[in-house]
C-alpha cells in the first residue's frame, strides 16, 4: 500500500515524460552477473538514475519535452548516458524539462509543469522545482532517484538543485561531451550530474565526463578522479567574495545563507577574500541575446522533415497559394510544435542576428562575454574559488510567474556568469528558509577545477 501510495506520489510530481523500468533492472542484474564472475564493477553499478529527456537514449523516446519531437525514438545513444550505461548505472526512465531547455520553472514542458516534493510550511500550493533540469531536482529531492543527469546552459543544473535542496554541478565547459545532448545554445551546454550529496555528484561526472571525438569542443584531457581526492580541508585555500552579487532584489534569508556560507568555509581552514567581478549586470543581458541567437540557429533543423512531428496547414488557409507547399509545412509544423516560449526564444534569435541589429545585439553581447570572462580571471588571481548564492529566490509557487517572462529570468543573474566564462561551478544546499523552503549556495572554480568546487562544496554540506 505504501509503495503504491508513493507511486502516485511520484507520479504527482510529473518528474518523468517516460519511464524505462526494464532499462533499471537490466543494469541491476548484471551487477549480480559481474558478481558471480567475479568482474570489477563499474562505478555507478546499478544505480538507477534518471536521464533528463535531452539526451538521446537508443530505442527510447527523446522529446527535450516538446511536441515537435514527440514520438521521435533515436537509433543511437548520447555520449553522456553511453558513458553511465558503460559504468554500469541503469535508466528509470526520461525526466521531464522545460521545452527545449528553456526556463527556469519546469512550466514550459509541453508534458506538463513540473512540481518540487517541496511545499511552503503549512501550505499545499505546488511549488516550482527550478528549470531547466527541474525533472531531475524533483525526482531526486523526492527520494524517486537517486541521482540524475541534468544540462546546464544558464543555470539549469544549479538554479533547479538550489530550489529542491540538492547538489548539482556543471562541470567546465567541455568536460563532457555534447553528442547527442539535444542543442540548446551550443558554447554554452554542458551536462552535469544532480545528486543528495558531493561525494554523488564527484563519483558521477566522473562517470559522465571525457575527451570524445565526436565533439569537436570536447576537452583533450584525462579525467581526474574528483571522488578520490575529495576533501573539506581547506586550508591555504582562498575563497573570494564577490561584491558585485550583492543585489537589490536578493532575499534578506540568502543574503544570511551567504554569511553562514563564508564562517563554514573559514571553519574549514580557508581564508575569506573580498573580490570583483565588475561586469556582472551585463552578463544577463548578453546571456539572454547570444543563448536565443544560438537558439533559433539550432532549432532550425526542426523542419517537419527530419525528426518527428509533421503538421499540415488546412487546405487552403497556409500562406502559400495552395496552402500545401514545403514552407507552408514548415510553418504549420513549427507553429504546432514550438511551445510559445520556445518561440519567443526563436524570434529573439533571429531579430539580434538580423543584418540591421547584428553589430548592436550580439557582437556587442559578445564582447561582454570576454569582459565577464575576464572579470573571473582576475579574481582568480587573488583567491581559488568563489562563494556566492545560488538565486536571488527561495522556490516559487508554480504560475507565479507566468506573465513576466523578464522577472523570470532575473532568476538567473548569480548563475549565468560562470555559464559564459565556461567555468565549473556548484550548488549545495546550504539551509531552509522561514518558509520552510531550501536554500542553495553556488561554488565558481578556475578552469579544469571541478575538485576545489567539490572540496569546497563538501565543506558546505
Ligand atoms: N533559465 C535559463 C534559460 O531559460 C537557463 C536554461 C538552461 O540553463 N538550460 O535560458
Amino acid at each position: 500500500e505504501s509503495l503504491n501510495a508513493a507511486v502516485a506520489d511520484a507520479a504527482a510530481l510529473n518528474a518523468f515524460i517516460v519511464t524505462t523500468p526494464d532499462h533499471a533492472l537490466a543494469a541491476a542484474d548484471a551487477v549480480d552477473a559481474a558478481r558471480a564472475s567475479g568482474e570489477t564493477l563499474g562505478a555507478m553499478a546499478g544505480v538507477p538514475i534518471g536521464m533528463k529527456d535531452l539526451f538521446a537514449t537508443n530505442g527510447v523516446q527523446t522529446t527535450a519535452a516538446s511536441h515537435i519531437l514527440e514520438g521521435f525514438t533515436p537509433r543511437y545513444e548520447s555520449t553522456v548516458s553511453q558513458k553511465l550505461w558503460d559504468a554500469g548505472a541503469g535508466m528509470l526512465g526520461k525526466l521531464n524539462l522545460d521545452q527545449f531547455a528553456m526556463g527556469s520553472s519546469n512550466e514550459t514542458s509541453y508534458f506538463g509543469n513540473v512540481a518540487s516534493p517541496w511545499r511552503k510550511d503549512g501550505s499545499n500550493q505546488p511549488m516550482s522545482p527550478g528549470g531547466s533540469s527541474g525533472g531531475s531536482s524533483s525526482a531526486v529531492a523526492a527520494r524517486i532517484a537517486p541521482a540524475a543527469t541534468g544540462t546546464d546552459t544558464g543555470g539549469s543544473i544549479r538554479q533547479p538543485a538550489a530550489f529542491t535542496g540538492i547538489c548539482g554541478i556543471k562541470p567546465t565547459y567541455g568536460r563532457c561531451s555534447r553528442w547527442g545532448v539535444v542543442a540548446f545554445a551550443s558554447s554554452l551546454d554542458q551536462a552535469g550530474p544532480m545528486a543528495r550529496s558531493v561525494e554523488d555528484c564527484a563519483i558521477m561526472l566522473g562517470a559522465m565526463a571525457g575527451f570524445d571525438p565526436k565533439d569537436s569542443t570536447s576537452l583533450q584531457m584525462d579525467v581526474p578522479d574528483w571522488e578520490g581526492a575529495l576533501s573539506a580541508d581547506l586550508r591555504g585555500k582562498r575563497v573570494g567574495i564577490p561584491r558585485e552579487y550583492r543585489m537589490e532584489g536578493t532575499d534578506q534569508a540568502i543574503l544570511d545563507s551567504w554569511e553562514q556560507g563564508k564562517a563554514w568555509l573559514k571553519d574549514a581552514g580557508a581564508e575569506i577574500v573580498d573580490v570583483s567581478l565588475p561586469h556582472t549586470k551585463y552578463a544577463l543581458p548578453a546571456y539572454y541575446i547570444i543563448a536565443p541567437a544560438e537558439a533559433s540557429s539550432n532549432l532550425a533543423r526542426y523542419d517537419g522533415v527530419r525528426y518527428g512531428l509533421r503538421d499540415l496547414p488546412e487546405p487552403g488557409s497556409g500562406a502559400g497559394a495552395s496552402g500545401s507547399g514545403l514552407q507552408d509545412m514548415y510553418a504549420a509544423t513549427r507553429a504546432a510544435g514550438f511551445g510559445d516560449e520556445v518561440k519567443r526564444r526563436i524570434l529573439i534569435g533571429t531579430y539580434v542576428l538580423s543584418a540591421g541589429f547584428y553589430d548592436a545585439y550580439y557582437t556587442q553581447a559578445q564582447k561582454v562575454r570576454a569582459l565577464v570572462a575576464r572579470d573571473f580571471e582576475r579574481a582568480f588571481e587573488q583567491c581559488d574559488v568563489i562563494l556566492a548564492p545560488t538565486t536571488p529566490t527561495a522556490s516559487f509557487p508554480l504560475g507565479s510567474m507566468n506573465a513576466d517572462p523578464l522577472t523570470m529570468y532575473l532568476n538567473d543573474v548569480f548563475a549565468v556568469p560562470a555559464s559564459l566564462a565556461g567555468l565549473p561551478a556548484m550548488s549545495v544546499p546550504a539551509t531552509i528558509n522561514a518558509d520552510g523552503l531550501p536554500l542553495g549556495l553556488q561554488l565558481v572554480g578556475r578552469p579544469f577545477d571541478e575538485q576545489g568546487v567539490l572540496n569546497a562544496g563538501l565543506a558546505i554540506q
